[in-house]
């Protein structure tokens, strides 16, 4: 249930990160479209705008340089004399794109090539910045009487430096006009030419103009235009005062429309070119198309990566239910599982875990694994030692014995065998094995060997077991260390076990073992070598040394005070004692054998001169 659970959280998580992705690579999509939609109109608009300001600029220059040029023409007349004036002007007819060249005195009274006379136009600007002596552009201008607008470049007649007479190049606003619909053709953009106060001087379409409410404008276009709505705040962002091109996005009722505003070089105007929003759709649907199948070819990528995933995650989950099988299976025969990571310190456990980490999550990491490992006894670390240094391993097979610290707080023994898995380039990346729990076997081999060397009536060492003890002990003895072998042999037993019977006979040799346990220490060796004979090997460390002898004479005595004892069955006494003999190491001999034998003659002489007392060998004595 659990595992199923899991499996299909996995593929639902999966399934909403796939949404939650479509969603995104849609909505990615949408915006990315726009901007982009957005960086080509500005790029589209920019450009047209700047090669039609170039246009612009490039005409008007040829105009004025062909007007000055036309000015030595009033070098040599009388340029207070206005009829004078007219007669000469009519040579300057077809100078540039004027309409015509006209000419002001010094007092203001005008005439032009066309013989056409303009009366006064003292109070223009044009004329006072010329009689001034500047050269100067008007802004659109509406003249009482004359047919069109005009725009008026003016220029001071010089006479020995002196300003002597205006001369003024006179545009019909049309002239642009005519340059904005050849610039204009491509499209069904409308270009604007404005001054930088924002008057509109000309524009590609006669119905196209200028509106203002307040402090905003837009340009506005009958027919297929929409004329109102919101629009550029013209005086806020002052976009005509600009020395470089700028683009607008403003709407019109729902209309997005892209205007490009770029300064004619050498003029103080503008121009814009307004562009409606389904002629930039129609430009970009191709590019939009591509961008469409690239943001599908990533989705599909992505949703690769995903089945890829869940894949994986399926796979995972099948390892998972193999370990569930195998635990099921290994409940029987006390399988542990086990899979130590050595990369990721990791380790895994499956089948029958219970008694090593109980019902805990079998997966260890972040440094339980550790712990865990630590719970291998210390007798038996080299076996952790194998598993954490799996590295340095060049064997592929680990068979071990380890005792482990588990759930119910006792040492249980297990049988680990191991396989070292190693990655491409045989490094090492960790460990798959199994832990069988022997507890049974091995407690029934230690019984069998408790068996083969323990007395069953004392627990003390039998003879063999007393003989390899005691030959092993004088092995290892160290420089200076002082040893004594006792001979203990209870006297007339033989009377105890038919006087009071074997019961008691018995009863008396383990109290005669328990009698000897409490005048030896635990580290001295003590077996029951005979029916009613014992023998102890005292071990005294080597800082003894000159204590020795007394503490070994003490301990036999000792032992003949404590077993001097009346056993009664309620009818008979038996009176008990004991005989000790004793030899001495290294002194007596250096093998079990000779001290064997002389603690035996030691024994013989205490026997021998009456029982009940002990005897110490001394060379050459007995
Ligand atoms: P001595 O003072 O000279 O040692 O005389 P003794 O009677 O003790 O003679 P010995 O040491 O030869 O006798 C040992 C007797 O111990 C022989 C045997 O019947 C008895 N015996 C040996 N093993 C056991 C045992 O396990 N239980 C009992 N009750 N008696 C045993
Ligand atoms: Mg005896």
């Amino acid at each position: 249930m659990k595992s199923f659970f899991k499996r299909y959280v996995f593929v639902i998580l999966s399934s909403i990160v796939a949404v939650a992705l479509l969603v995104l690579g849609l909505y990615l999509f949408n915006y990315r479209t726009e901007r982009i939609v957005t960086n080509v109109a500005e790029n589209f608009t920019s450009e047209k705008a700047e090669s039609i300001g170039k246009a612009i600029s490039n005409k008007l220059s040829g105009d004025l340089r062909a007007l000055n040029g036309s000015l030595e023409l009033y070098e040599s007349i009388n340029l207070k004399n206005l009829a004078e004036i007219k007669n000469t002007l009519v040579l300057s007819r077809g100078v540039g794109s004027f309409r015509t060249i006209m000419v002001a005195t010094l007092e203001g009274d005008a005439v032009d090539n066309d013989g056409f006379f303009w009366g006064n136009v003292s109070s223009e600007t044009f004329f006072k910045k010329a009689v001034e002596g500047e050269a100067y552009i008007s802004d659109l201008l509406t003249i009482p009487n004359y047919p069109v607008d005009i725009i008026v470049a003016a220029f001071p007649i010089m006479r020995s430096n002196r300003v002597a007479a205006v001369c003024c190049g006179v545009w019909d606003r049309n002239v642009f006009t005519d340059i904005l619909d050849s610039s204009a053709g491509q499209s069904n953009s409308v270009s604007f030419l404005l001054t930088k106060t924002g008057s509109v001087l000309a524009s590609s379409d006669r119905k196209a103009n200028l509106s203002s409410l307040g402090d905003t404008g837009y340009f506005a276009v009958e027919g297929d235009w929409k004329t109102r709505g919101s629009a550029i705040p013209f005086e806020r962002t002052r976009i005509f005062d600009r020395e470089e091109t700028v683009f607008f996005k403003y709407n019109v009722e729902g209309d997005e429309k892209f205007t490009v505003i770029t300064p004619v070089e050498g003029f103080e105007w503008v121009l814009a070119v307004v562009l409606p929003d389904d002629a930039i759709a129609r430009e970009l649907k191709p590019m939009a198309g591509y961008i469409t199948v690239l943001i599908l070819c990533i989705a599909v990528s992505f949703a690769l990566v995903l089945f890829a995933i869940v894949m994986l995650i399926r796979s995972d989950l099948g390892t998972v239910k193999r370990n569930e099988n195998f635990a099921l299976a290994s409940l029987q025969n006390q399988i542990v599982v086990f899979d130590y990571d050595h990369v990721k310190k990791r380790l895994e456990l499956a089948g029958n875990y219970d008694l090593i980490v109980g019902n805990r999550n079998p997966v260890f990491g972040d440094g339980e694994e550790r712990e865990l490992l630590n719970r291998i006894h210390d007798e038996d670390k080299a076996v952790r030692d194998m598993i954490l240094s799996a590295g340095g391993q060049l064997d592929t097979q680990i068979n071990a014995e380890a005792r482990i610290l588990c759930e119910d707080g006792e040492y249980h023994w297990f049988k680990m065998k191991a396989n070292i898995v190693r990655g491409l380039e045989g490094r090492v990346k960790g460990l798959v094995g199994n832990l069988t729990n022997v507890d049974e076997h091995f407690n029934e081999a230690q019984e069998l060997k408790h068996k083969a060397e323990i007395d069953p009536l004392t627990g003390l060492l039998n003879k063999g077991a007393f003989s390899s003890l005691v030959q092993k002990k004088l092995a290892e003895a160290g420089e200076g260390s002082v040893y004594a072998l006792y001979m203990i042999d209870i006297d007339n037993f033989k009377n105890v076990n038919d006087t009071l019977g074997h019961a008691i006979g018995d009863k008396v040799i383990a109290d005669v073992a328990t009698k000897i346990g409490l005048v030896f220490s635990d580290r001295d060796c003590i077996g029951r070598i005979g029916g009613d004979e014992f023998s102890v090997l005292l071990l005294l460390s080597p800082d003894s040394r000159h204590a020795g002898q007394r503490i070994v004479e003490d301990k036999a005595y000792r032992l003949c005070k404590r077993m001097d004892e009346v056993y009664s069955d309620g009818v008979n006494d038996v009176h008990v004692s004991l005989s000790v003999g004793v030899s001495s190491f290294p002194q007596d001999g250096e093998t079990y054998e000779e001290l064997y034998r002389r603690a035996d003659a030691a024994l013989y002489a205490a026997k021998h001169s009456g029982k009940n007392q002990s005897c110490i060998y001394r060379s050459g004595a007995q």
